[in-house]
């Protein structure tokens, strides 16, 4: 929401895509439509052509994470040239080594550009930006959650100086769509 409310700034309607992947928590929804309305939002919710609601647990989470997330992104990336993202370094070991912009090549071989203006912000710096400009909290991080994702596939940190760690039960780090695809 932070580089949304940035963004909108310079650009009000600018297509603000949500992956709706069935397996949201039922606060992440209700923050989504909260904020849409909010703020005005022009908000394009992206789903997978044949959803399969369990599939991470049915098959495995990269499948589930390929299907619900990664193939309706991409695909949708197809229609821009550039792709603003809220990465920041200090996410994850995973983005230590992120660019403010660096090119990305689609499955298809399209490139675009991927932008992560808050690449070196720190978590503090979001919440003071946040709270300086009004902008209302996901009420999961409240209840201690420092990285949302979907329910089945988030708990609270298991490492508190982590804050991916309550991610995936630690089997791995990224869903896949910030993974440059081969
Ligand atoms: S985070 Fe979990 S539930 Fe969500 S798409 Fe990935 S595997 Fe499926």
């Amino acid at each position: 929401m932070v580089l949304t409310d940035l963004l909108r700034q310079v650009q009000p309607d600018i297509p603000v895509l949500f992956l709706d992947t069935f397996h949201h928590f039922p606060q992440t929804l209700a923050y989504r439509d909260e904020m849409t309305a909010r703020y005005g939002l022009n908000l394009i919710n992206l789903r997978a052509a044949e959803p399969k609601v369990g599939l991470w647990q049915a098959e495995s989470t990269d499948a589930c994470c390929a299907r619900h997330k990664v193939g309706p992104l991409f695909s949708s990336l197809e229609a821009y040239d550039v792709w603003f993202t809220a990465l920041r370094r200090d996410q994850s070991a995973s983005r230590a080594n992120l660019q403010e912009v660096e090119p990305f090549r689609l499955p298809s071989g399209n490139a675009i550009r991927k932008v992560a203006p808050l690449a070196a912000w720190t978590a503090r710096d979001v919440w003071r930006y946040a709270k300086d400009h009004d902008i209302p909290l996901l009420p999961l991080y409240e209840l201690g959650y420092t990285s949302i994702g979907c329910e089945p596939c988030t708990t609270l940190p298991a490492d508190p100086n982590d804050p991916r760690s309550g991610r995936w039960q630690g089997q791995k780090l990224e869903c896949g769509i910030h993974i440059q695809p081969k």
